[in-house]
């Protein structure tokens, strides 16, 4: 008898542990579907500009954007100083380095636009040398042949280089005008559905985002385009091609004072953390730099988010140590 009863509630605890297996299945399977629905409508961006050179500043940047677990890196031109070898290296060597730092450490893919300070001829030179160095790892460094992607249901529209040929590079850089943006209406088409990035492809609802060296015309002293005298600098063909293209979201570095922050398409401060119908983010210069505000930047770099489902976006402003 006691043998019996032995069994009956050694069986009664082996009842109980599968019951309570089972149900921490369904709580766990349960909880990692929520996260991967609420992550599939988001799509996660670091941003950073205006880098010139300077890789110690970077590598804070990278890895505060893998603990933040960005989908994907993007940099918005000025990789290297300013048009000589100041810090002893060639425009070609750092505009390398910066690019070897990110690809070395950053698995996820990163997007790459030229500004005004890259060399056109040494900027296509590195892209074809990278893709053979790091030919398992998605990445793209946007020039004329290549202007939109699609990535996770998200347009990338680019517009490599400036428009004012007086801070191009001597050697002779990515100049654009008007005619720029004709192509890039022609390019939307082609590239609209798919892309060796879009890992999302049945997604219906897309959100389309500029990725520009030089911000849109603001309107003005507190915009992101504001230089020290409180002109708004910015380029008005940016903004009308926003406008026509329903473009709600864009991403602009160049002018570094005026950095560190977020507008609307009216123009008027979104601030960090905020979800906005329109959004328009410059992260600041990577390097340190004197802001309008007085205050000096030790350099900073920005998360975009993307809501891909509620065509929403807000941002976040990171600052080096
Ligand atoms: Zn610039």
């Amino acid at each position: 008898m006691v043998e019996k009863e032995e069994i009956e509630l050694i069986t009664k605890k082996v009842s109980i542990i599968l019951l309570l297996t089972v149900i921490l299945i369904i709580f766990v399977s349960c909880s990692s579907n929520k996260t991967d629905t609420v992550k599939t409508n988001i799509v996660k961006f670091g941003v950073i500009s205006d880098i010139h050179g300077d890789t110690t500043n970077l590598n804070f940047f990278v890895n505060e954007f893998k603990k933040e677990d960005a989908d994907a890196i993007i940099i918005l031109g000025d990789t290297n100083y300013i048009f000589e070898n100041v810090r002893g290296n060639s425009d070609y060597e750092e505009m390398y380095y910066v690019l070897k730092t990110i690809l070395t450490d950053f698995k996820k893919p990163v997007f790459v636009i030229p500004g005004n300070h890259e060399p056109k001829e040494e900027y296509i030179t590195l892209k074809g040398n990278l893709k053979k160095e790091f030919p398992e790892q998605k990445f793209l460094l946007f020039d004329d042949t290549q202007r939109v992607i699609t990535f996770k249901n998200v347009m990338l529209i680019s517009v490599s280089g400036y428009h004012l040929k007086e801070y191009m590079h001597p050697l002779g850089g990515f100049l654009f005008n008007e005619s720029l943006f004709d192509e890039l209406e022609m390019s939307m088409g082609v590239y609209d559905a798919v892309s060796e990035f879009n890992e999302n492809k049945e997604g219906k609802i897309k959100s389309k985002m500029l990725v520009a060296h030089g911000p849109p015309k603001g309107k003005n002293k507190n915009s992101i385009d504001a230089v020290f005298s409180g002109e708004n600098v910015g380029n008005e063909m940016i903004n009308i091609f926003m406008k026509k293209n329903d473009i709600k979201f864009g991403i602009f570095g160049h002018i570094h004072e005026a950095g560190m922050k977020g507008v609307d398409e009216n123009d008027e401060l979104v601030e960090e953390n905020i979800w906005s119908d329109s959004l328009f983010v410059n992260p600041g210069s990577a390097t340190k730099w004197k802001m309008n505000s007085g205050k000096e930047s030790k350099g900073s770099a920005g998360i975009l988010e993307v809501d891909i489902k509620e065509g929403k976006a807000r941002y976040l402003i990171i600052t080096a140590k």
